[in-house]
Order: structure tokens, then C-alpha cells, then sequence
């Protein structure tokens, strides 16, 4: 299937083929004959699957070849609501790289900023707007943006947005756009709350379920050390250090996910004291230098970037080689999103887990969800030495040995002819 084939129009298929885009992943090629159809769109995928072309294409295509597009003062006609400053940006910029040739122009609002620049847009006139629910509201009751001109409407990872609390924001938004529109409504994860959520976002959805509810990217590689809490930050270290290299010698870029903030600035400092370059993102940053951080980790400036789980929604970096949980998280869908960050759209990518004995329970909970068994890597200095109830299936000596000095549990992974590495080495010189 080609792009072509989705009956795209020519200035987005320019934009698509300037962006290297070949195929559409299965979402997009699912999702944009139904929403150009005009149909309300239920999907259930995480980032990292091409969703935002997935939404994002067709609403461009229908606003650029809606006849009825007035010549005077632009007027939103896309409205597309996102829990974080982070994934806004990048959905925003989806929007430009997709609609650069069709005229059309978007804006990103969201909150911890002046507001000035926003509105300044704002006034200008756009026809597609990217917020976050806080100052979308902000901005709606100061008079800077008005929604009735609303013809399609994006709810994305509406689980997350009800996991940090924007339930009563999201109701308030649906009352203000008007009744006849399209509507799409994007969750990783479907429990009852967010069914019922959509019941009330949707008229008669078609559905798209890419990764079955609850299931981790298939691409994703997976392995986890059981380690004490003290031994953390030297295996961390180890593992770091004993990264492989690329053909031209380049390191994988590695994003780490700390529980707290604090944790966070901890595991940079002693990063930085053994010389690994590394940076922090996190809610404690201001926006600016949170930008300026991902900046430098996309760019190859930073190779770690710890990351706490809200800090991270949305960083999408092409060729994030690694992840690594250096604590678990207690909600076991966390770390299907976790891991979502490596193992992108076209590329493969690898998860690792440090677990000490109170995260066990945390662990036993994320195998039940996924499905699966976690490898453990039993070969290394760090083992937390103490008894567990449930002892661990230990991964094979050969390939344990194997995963400790670099971090594939593939039996054959040091050699040259891995078809893996081979895999992943092509990618990351993509960055
Ligand atoms: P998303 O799930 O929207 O966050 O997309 C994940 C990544 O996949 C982004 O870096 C996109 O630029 C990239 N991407 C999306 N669609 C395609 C495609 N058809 N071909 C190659 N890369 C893509």
C-alpha cells in the first residue's frame, strides 16, 4: 500500500516524500480512508505507531479541499487536545511537516509559558489548533479563541489525560465545540473509564485497534536485572559504558525513566561525575529549558536523557536506542508507554528494567499485563542477592553473558553477522 494508493492529495504527498515517509504504518493505512470518509474514528494505539499522521493527514486533506474554505480571516477548524507541552509541540510540528505545501497553519498552545507568542498566533489566524487542556481553557475564557467554527476534533491519549486529572477540562472543552463535527479519540490503553469517556466524544466510531489492548511493542526487545537499590547507579553506569558502538562509532542515544524528580537530578549528577553526558527533563524544569534539553538529546549533544513518566509524554527522538527503567513504575501500563519510546515506527529497539526486591510485586503486575515473561539478566555484579518468593527464569548463560556486556539477549548478539544489531546499527546512523 502506498500513500498514493489512500488517495492523498499531491501537497501532501510531497510533504511525505520530502519527510522519507515510503509506506503508510498499519494505523495510517487503517485510519485515513475512514477519516476521510468524514467518520468519527475510535483507535487504540500507542505513540510511536504513526498515529499523528494517522489523524493528522486527513484532517489536512479535508480542511485543504473543503470548498466552502472562506477567503476572509482563518478560522480553527481542527481542534486536537493532548495531555502534555511536549507531545503538543510534536503534534504541531507533525502538522507542519504534513501541511508545509497545502497553505494551511496551525498553532500550539499550552500552559508554563507567557502566553504572549500563543496569542500573537492566535490573532494571526490558524486553522488547526494543538492545545493542552489547561490554557485552552485559559485562553477560551479570555476571549482569545473561540471553538464554534470546530469541524473536527482530536482527543489524544485520553487515558493519560484522565490519569493526571483532566477529566472535568475535557467535559468543560466538549461543551463548547459544536455538535456536528468529526470526532477521533486516540488511547493507548482502553479500561472502562475511557470507554465511557468516548461514548460521550463519539457518535458511531469505527474502530482501530493496533496493539491489542495491554500489549507491548512487539519490536521491543526486553530484559530485566535484579539489583538492590544501593547498586543502581553503578550498574547503570556498567551498562552505559559497556554500550555498543555504532559502524561509525556512535553510542545509542538512551533515555532513562526515574520515579521522581529528584531521582532524576541524582542519576545526572552521577552520570556527569563518571564523564557520560547526560540531562534531566522533568516538571521542575521551566519549558525553555526543557526544550533546550530535548534539543540537545535529539541532536546526539546528550547521549542519557532521564526522564520522569509525565516529562517524557511525547518525546519522540527517531533512533532512541535504549530504555532503561532504573526504577519500575507501580502502574504496569506506565511501562508499556515507557517502552513505547524506543522502538519506533520503522525501528527496533531494547528495554531494560532494574528491579530490587520491593519492585517485584511491581514486575510480577507488568508481566500479567503484557503477557509475558520478562528475560532476567542473572550474569552481572549487581545481583540483589536476597530470596524471593517467585525466583526468576534466568535467561540462558551464553546469551546472559551476552546481555551483560552490551544489552541484547539475543544467544547470538555479540556476533557481527547478528541480523539484529545489524538492524539497529543501519537505524541509528540515520540520527
Ligand atoms: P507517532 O506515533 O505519531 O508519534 O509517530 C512515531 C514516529 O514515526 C514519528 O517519528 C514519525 O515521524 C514517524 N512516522 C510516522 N509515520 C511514518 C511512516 N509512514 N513512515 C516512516 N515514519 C513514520
Amino acid at each position: 500500500m502506498t500513500f498514493r494508493e489512500l488517495g492523498l492529495v499531491d501537497p501532501i504527498l510531497k510533504a511525505l516524500e520530502k519527510e522519507g515517509y515510503k509506506n503508510p504504518t498499519p494505523i495510517q493505512e487503517q485510519s485515513i480512508p475512514i477519516l476521510l470518509k468524514g467518520k468519527d474514528l475510535l483507535g487504540c494505539a500507542q505513540t510511536g505507531t504513526g498515529k499523528t499522521a494517522a489523524f493528522g493527514i486527513p484532517i489536512l486533506q479535508n480542511i485543504y479541499l473543503d470548498e466552502h474554505r472562506g477567503k476572509g480571516q482563518r478560522k480553527i477548524k481542527a481542534l486536537v487536545v493532548t495531555p502534555t507541552r511536549e507531545l503538543a509541540i510534536q503534534i504541531g510540528d507533525s502538522f507542519t511537516k504534513y501541511g508545509k505545501f497545502t497553505g494551511l497553519r496551525n498553532t500550539v498552545i499550552f500552559g508554563g509559558v507567557k502566553q504572549r507568542a500563543q496569542t500573537d498566533a492566535l490573532r494571526r489566524g490558524v486553522d488547526i489548533l494543538v492545545a493542552t487542556p489547561g490554557r485552552l481553557l485559559d485562553l477560551i475564557d479570555q476571549g482569545f479563541i473561540s471553538l464554534k467554527h470546530i469541524e473536527y476534533f482530536v482527543l489524544d491519549e485520553a487515558d493519560h489525560m484522565l490519569d493526571m486529572g483532566f477529566i472535568h477540562a475535557i467535559r468543560k472543552i466538549i461543551d463548547k465545540i459544536p455538535e456536528k463535527r468529526q470526532s477521533l479519540f486516540f488511547s493507548a490503553t482502553m479500561p472502562p473509564s475511557i470507554v465511557k469517556l468516548s461514548g460521550k466524544i463519539l457518535g458511531e466510531p469505527e474502530k482501530v485497534t493496533i496493539r491489542p489492548q495491554q500489549a507491548t511493542a512487539d519490536r521491543v526487545e526486553q530484559a530485566v536485572y535484579f539489583v538492590s537499590k544501593k547498586s543502581k547507579p553503578k550498574l547503570l553506569e556498567h551498562i552505559l559504558e559497556h554500550q555498543d558502538e555504532d559502524e561509525q562509532g556512535n553510542l545509542g542515544a538512551t533515555l532513562v525513566f526515574s520515579r521522581t524528580k529528584y531521582g532524576a537530578d541524582k542519576i545526572v549528577k552521577k552520570l556527569r561525575r563518571s564523564e557520560i553526558s547526560a540531562d534531566a527533563i522533568h516538571g521542575n524544569k521551566s519549558q525553555g529549558q526543557r526544550q533546550r534539553t530535548l534539543g540537545k538529546f535529539k541532536n546526539g549533544e546528550t547521549r542519557v536523557l532521564v526522564a520522569t513518566d509525565i516529562a517524557a509524554r511525547g518525546i519522540d527522538v527517531s533512533g532512541l536506542a535504549y530504555v532503561i527503567n532504573y526504577d519500575l513504575p507501580n502502574v504496569p501500563e506506565t511501562y508499556v508507554h515507557r517502552i513505547g519510546r524506543t522502538g519506533r515506527a520503522n525501528a527496533s529497539g531494547l528495554a531494560l528494567s532494574f528491579c530490587n526486591l520491593d519492585e517485584r510485586p511491581y514486575l510480577r503486575d507488568i508481566q500479567k499485563l503484557i503477557s509475558q515473561k520478562i528475560p532476567v539478566i542473572t550474569d552481572h555484579q549487581y545481583v540483589d542477592e536476597r530470596e524471593d518468593d517467585d525466583p526468576p527464569v534466568p535467561v540462558k548463560k551464553q546469551s546472559a553473558r551476552r546481555n551483560h556486556k552490551s544489552r541484547s539477549n539475543n544467544s547470538n548478539g555479540g556476533s557481527n553477522n547478528n541480523p539484529r544489531r545489524k538492524k539497529r546499527n543501519t537505524w541509528r546512523k540515520k540520527r
